[in-house]
Parts: C-alpha cells; structure tokens; sequence
C-alpha cells in the first residue's frame, strides 16, 4: 500500500512593499523626498527580493500567475515610475502593481497613458488610486460609488486589461470601503497599514502593505521581506502611533505639521 503523500507546505505569509517614486541623485521638484528612493537603493531591494523567492504584483498572485510571497506596489503614477522603476524590475523578473489617478495622469510629473500601456505591455498591473487622490473618508457613500467606478472603468478603457485592486489614497479607508469597493468591481483593497496575510485569509480583509520610504532602513527591508513578525510588528505600532497623531490633529494638521517636519528636513540636507 502507498504511502500518503504528505500534505503540500503551507505557502508562507505574503509581505507586500509599497513604493511611490524614484529618484537617480536629488529628488525632483514637487515630489515628497520622504517617499522617493534613490534607484541604487531600489536595485538592491529588488536584487535581495529576487533572490528570496522572487517578487510579483498582487494581480499575478491572486489570479494565480505567481507563487511569489513578496509582492511589489507603486503609489500615485509618478513618472519615474516608467523611466527608473520598470528598467529595474523587468531586470529581475519582478512585475508590480501601479495605483494610479486618472485624473493626474499625463500632467506634469507623472505618467500617461502611452507610458502606462507600455507598462501592461511589459507585465505590470495598472491598478485604480481613487479618481483623483481626494481622501475617501472626505466622500458619501454616493460620491465613493462614483469615484471607485469611474476610476476603474477609465483606466479599463485606457490600458485595456481588468482592474480589480483599489489601494485608498493616503490609506484612508471609509468603514463601508470594502462592501462598496465589491460592488463597483473590485475584488480586493490594499491599504498602507503595515503587516503581512496569511494566504487562507484571502479578501476578507484588506491586504497589509510595509511602505518603503527614504528612511527604511537596508537591514530593516531584509527583515520585511523574510516576513519576520518582530520587525513587522515593531512597525505596525509605529503606524499606529502615526495614526493616533493623525486622528487627534485631522487630516490637514497632521499634514500641516508633517510638512513643517520635511521643510526642516529639506533645509539640514
Ligand atoms: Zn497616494
């Protein structure tokens, strides 16, 4: 009589990075340095996350495309994101997930749509950001309705493949967002609090995401991606510290004092 096969591993947690933009030497006008990574720095992360079981979009993932555990976003559509992103990933056999804004797309510093079909073209997955980065929690759930299909279905009818994964702007993330978001076509949402899924969890609840920003640091990253739940932990509070400041100063103060943060950032460096 044969032995019973033995039960095929469990795949691991799945960690996904969340990038905005890139940069070759000094961040561009108009772009957040806190949020833009030199491309040096960028090329070794995705070295390490190609030699560590590879990287993909959450669209492979979850059709089934890949068996990657580190997946690959990019926020808002900026320009670099075609120019110094894509060269490097496609160098590695990594693709990623593009939110982007219809609404921005094509204006000064960021990418159009010419670009962004060729980005379809070369594997990456183009994803909706909302309709124009306005925060949804500012939206009824008229308006939210309204902004989640439009989104979608512009960005359908412009790069021509499924968009199926919403990732809020500024993370922000209405109570109903989930239920909303399905029925305008959506069948998952990503947020940017940080963490990692198991995979039996599927859509129930939105998939975690580890922002990476010019201040994470190489030894941090490394643990992120092997999806050490003390690094990963140690940041979810951080996070939540984060959140707590921007619940008792509002929207606007926390960016108000934030920017102040960077103008001094900006004046030391
Ligand atoms: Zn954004």
């Amino acid at each position: 009589m044969p032995l019973p096969t033995p039960a095929a591993a469990e795949p691991g947690p799945v960690v996904a990075l969340m990038y905005h933009a890139l940069h070759t030497g000094s961040t561009p006008d108009g772009q957040d340095p806190h949020y833009t990574l030199g491309t040096d720095e960028f090329e070794l992360q995705m070295r390490e996350v190609a030699a560590c079981g590879g990287g993909s979009s959450a669209d492979a993932l979850l059709q089934g495309r890949s068996q990657a555990r580190i997946l690959v976003t990019f926020d808002d559509g900026h320009a670099s994101n075609h120019a110094l992103a894509l060269p490097i990933l496609s160098r590695h056999g990594i693709t990623a997930d593009f939110f982007i804004n219809p609404a921005t797309v094509g204006t000064a510093g960021f990418l159009d749509w010419h670009q962004l079909r060729q980005m379809a073209d070369a594997g990456m997955s183009i994803q909706s950001h909302g309709y124009d980065h306005v925060y949804l929690t500012q939206l009824d759930d008229h308006h939210l309705r309204q902004t989640l299909a439009a989104a979608r279905e512009e960005i359908e009818q412009q790069v021509g493949a499924p968009v199926t994964l919403l990732a809020p702007p500024g993370g922000r993330m209405p109570k109903n967002l989930l239920a909303i978001a399905r029925e305008c076509g959506y069948t998952h949402v990503l947020s940017s609090e940080p963490g990692v899924l198991a995979a039996a969890e599927g859509a129930s609840r939105p998939l975690p995401r580890m922002a990476m920003t010019a201040a994470t640091r190489h030894v941090t990253f490394q643990r992120w991606i092997r999806r050490d739940h003390v690094a990963i932990g140690h940041e979810r509070l951080r996070y939540r510290g984060l959140a707590l400041a921007k619940r008792m100063l509002g929207d606007t103060g926390y960016e108000r004092v934030r920017a102040g943060a960077l103008a001094v950032l900006g004046r030391r460096a």
